[in-house]
């Protein structure tokens, strides 16, 4: 019987993270006490996590989304994504990166399967990068971009936090790059995870100011869809740009009615909600030698625990609803 949950939500997506150890530490991800890191031990081996996916490919997980922490700084990497195209019936491997270290990387990755690449880049200014990231890479990012788009990633997808009083001022820049680039840009609204006080709702930009600073400069966007347009983005296109803009509000206008996503963390917990810290443990079975039935079992388990949506939004939360995990923890 495939995935569907309570709320006959049908379950085909897995985003997987396979370290939460990142070579950057951007001023949202991370808490102010600075971030601490698994042992290695406590990090799911690439065999445990591909008898995982596994068990659950035949149950209806098509697609396969490899984050952290930073995916690309985990040794075995590409060992690990040709491994993951030889499970049967899986349809699509992704990935996510911050692009430090794709420059040298590119071209493996999609040989290796990728097909769909993510690049978070939260400034097109060095100077401000290195602020919010903590480190001096924008360089490195941006030939990682042009190694990509190279090696034959189409779309490549760009995605940028918006922080009010941060990075807010580059709407217009980020929006441009899709005039004569094929890329789509996606703006994500900074939500409460692992960010302290820093989350506030005035510093949330919402997916509607991105669109009217947008539209103010450019006039009404065009609605964009695809076959493949049914994730959380709202697409759209600035009239005759060769890319795409994207919104994805989780803040202002959930989408969790059309969620088809399990999480799975670095250290083995199935976490059904990115936005609710209830996880179901998968590595203690797996160690204690479970049976196949058994991963499925729990795989269930975890729909039947997947929130109806999320409650970010409700009047009585707030900053005080950051999560107990970062997303770097989580696998962004
Ligand atoms: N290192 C990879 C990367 O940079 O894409 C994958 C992990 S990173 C945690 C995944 C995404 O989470 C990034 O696009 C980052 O911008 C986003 N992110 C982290 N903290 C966030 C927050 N509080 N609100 C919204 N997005 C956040």
């Amino acid at each position: 019987m495939a995935l569907v949950d309570q709320n006959k939500r049908s379950i085909d997506y897995l985003r997987v993270s396979i370290t939460d150890r990142c070579n950057l530490s951007c001023l949202y991800c991370k808490p102010r006490s600075g971030m601490s890191t698994l042992p290695h031990c406590e990090i799911l081996q690439y065999e445990e996590i591909l008898r995982i996916i596994s068990v659950a490919v035949p149950l209806g997980i098509a697609h396969v989304r490899i984050t952290g922490g930073e995916p690309l700084i985990r040794r075995g990497v590409l060992g690990f994504i040709r491994s993951l195209g030889t499970v049967p019936g899986i349809e699509d491997i992704s990935l996510t990166t911050n692009g430090v270290l794709l420059e040298s990387k590119a071209r493996d990755l999609r040989e290796a399967g990728i097909r769909r690449l993510n690049v978070s880049l939260d400034s097109l200014k060095p100077e401000r990068f290195a602020q919010i990231t903590g480190k001096d890479n924008w360089r490195e990012v941006w030939r990682g971009i042009e190694r990509a788009q190279q090696a034959g990633f189409e779309p490549l997808k760009i995605n940028m936090v918006p922080v009010k009083g941060v990075n807010d001022d580059e709407i217009l820049s980020f929006a441009r790059l899709t005039l004569e680039r094929a890329l789509h840009v996606r703006f994500i609204e900074f939500m409460p995870i692992g960010a302290d006080d820093r989350w506030r709702r005035d510093t949330c930009v919402s997916a509607a100011q991105v669109q009217e600073v947008i539209e103010r400069e450019f006039g009404p966007l065009i609605p964009f869809s695809t076959k493949r347009s049914a994730g959380p983005s709202a697409n759209h296109q600035i009239p005759g740009a060769r890319g795409v803009i994207g919104f994805i509000s989780p803040i202002s206008k959930h989408f969790c009615a059309a969620c088809r996503r399990l999480r799975l963390t670095a250290d083995g917990k199935i976490r059904p909600c990115l936005l609710s810290d209830t996880e179901i443990d998968m590595k203690a079975p797996l160690r204690a030698g479970c049976s196949d039935a058994e991963i499925e079992r729990l795989l269930r388990l975890a729909l039947q625990i997947k929130p109806e949506r999320h409650h970010l939004t409700d009047a009585d939360s707030g900053p005080g609803a950051c999560f107990e995990r970062t997303m770097s923890r989580i696998g962004g």
